[in-house]
């Protein structure tokens, strides 16, 4: 995907030199593969072509309409949590039967919206969600396919903030009260039960959670099975961990298998959410060194990127491999790398050993996944500019954010 080329001791993207990218496009900038992206969908198509998945991309990891366009071209179906992404996959084509709405807190104006466009399946979260897609579909004459999300009580062993399968988060309906929960909209006039889910987090590089996760939840469909509660899909939620540092990733192939053997003869159509493993590595963000300060007790390698671009640093100490992009003779520093905004928070990555100096180009790794959907707008910066490299071409598929349109909605009364 991203080949170094020791002739130029320069990096590529495919075959595209990112200093190309910079000079045509400028910094910051978000730099996709197009071949990385397909392999990393086609990767879980051939893992578990056993079990034929229907794979859901989860559009927060980056909502950009040309990924979602190409992911839809490859047959991919979609995860969405607003009816803000249910927008997004209508607007590039992605097919809404192909669609889980998942998410704890759907508004009825973001039911409504996903009932008229037919989503595939509502991942309920509560009671009172329950309650709320029942009363929205009787009001529309229509019947919502539904699905509950069970918290298995897992630890999925990933950062706090991203862990969300164990009893304490606000995720899911407790497992020793999901049959309960399951009878209440068996009931309900306009409720169809199609599935059962789960999502106990992201970022996981060690397997056993989420097996043992798998497991507990096919008991549920075994009980469920019993009272007469026939379910047609398994949705797994969101995918393994990636690379960002030296982690060890879980293999997808091992994961396929143990689920197979774990469903057995159960005819459940089974349904996958990954996000993360499907974008994170195929996209970079490239940035400009504008200045290399030397601290008293620490350098720093100030850049135009910031936490605004990429928040991952600064929300959840994540660790981004970051390099320059032309190899240069010239004396490594070790330094803070951080960007122009008004926090201490604000930095890309800690003590990191760089040969740069100030005009050089940076590539910041395995930001393809909730860098650019969590951008902001903090400090009155312009969201970066994204491309999308295929061969020796790329296409620009996001403009670079002006500061008349950051400051569009806004009135300056009195
Ligand atoms: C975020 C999310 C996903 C995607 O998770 P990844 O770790 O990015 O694969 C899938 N399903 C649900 C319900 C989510 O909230």
């Amino acid at each position: 995907m991203i080949k170094k080329d020791f002739r130029n001791m320069t990096l590529f993207c495919e075959q595209l030199p990112y200093t190309h990218l910079a000079e045509e496009f400028g910094t910051p900038l978000y730099v996709y593969s197009k071949s990385a992206l397909t392999e990393a969908f086609e990767n879980y198509q051939t893992a578990f072509a056993a079990l034929n998945p229907l794979v859901c991309y989860a559009v927060k990891a980056n909502g950009n309409l040309s990924i979602i366009k190409h992911f839809a071209s490859l047959g991919s179906g979609f995860d969405i949590v607003s009816g803000g992404e249910l927008a997004r996959v209508l607007a590039a084509g992605g097919d809404a039967a192909k669609t889980i709405f998942s998410g704890v807190g759907k508004s009825e104006a973001e039911i409504e919206f996903a009932l008229n466009a037919g989503v595939k399946c509502f991942n309920m979260e509560s009671i009172p969600e329950i309650d709320r897609i029942q009363k929205v579909a009787a009001r529309l004459g229509k019947v919502a396919p539904v699905s509950l999300r069970v918290n298995p009580d897992v630890d999925a062993k990933t950062h706090p903030y991203i862990s969300t399968g164990l009893k304490a988060n606000k995720f899911g309906i407790a497992y020793a009260d999901a049959l309960e929960a399951y009878r209440h909209a068996s009931r309900q006039s306009h409720l169809k039960i199609v599935g059962i889910d789960c999502h106990i987090g992201s970022q996981l590089t060690d397997l056993s959670p989420l097996i043992e996760a798998c497991e507990r939840i096919l008991a549920l469909v075994d009980q469920l099975a019993d009272e007469g509660i026939v379910l047609e899909h398994l949705d797994l939620g969101g995918g393994v961990g990636i690379v960002y540092q030296d982690e060890n990733v879980p293999d997808l192939g091992a994961y396929a298998q143990s689920v197979q053997k774990l469903m057995g003869t159960r005819r459940l159509k089974l349904v996958l959410e990954p996000g993360r493993s499907l974008v994170g590595n195929a996209g970079s963000l490239l940035t400009r060194v504008e200045f290399v300060k030397h601290g008293e007790e620490k350098n720093f390698v100030m850049v135009d990127a910031a936490m605004n671009d990429l928040m991952r640093p600064a929300l959840y100490d994540a660790y981004h491999h970051i390099e320059a992009i032309e190899t240069k003779d010239i004396e490594p520093l070790t330094a803070n790398i951080v960007g122009p905004i008004c926090e201490t928070g604000d930095f890309l990555g800690k003590d990191r050993t760089i040969a740069c100096e100030e005009g050089d180009l940076l590539l910041i790794r395995s930001a393809g996944a909730y860098g650019s959907s969590m951008a902001s707008n903090y400090n009155t910066r312009n969201r970066a500019a994204e491309v999308l490299v295929d061969g020796n071409e790329c296409k620009l598929i996001r403009q670079r954010e002006t500061v008349e349109q950051q400051m569009a909605n806004e009135l300056a009364c009195l």
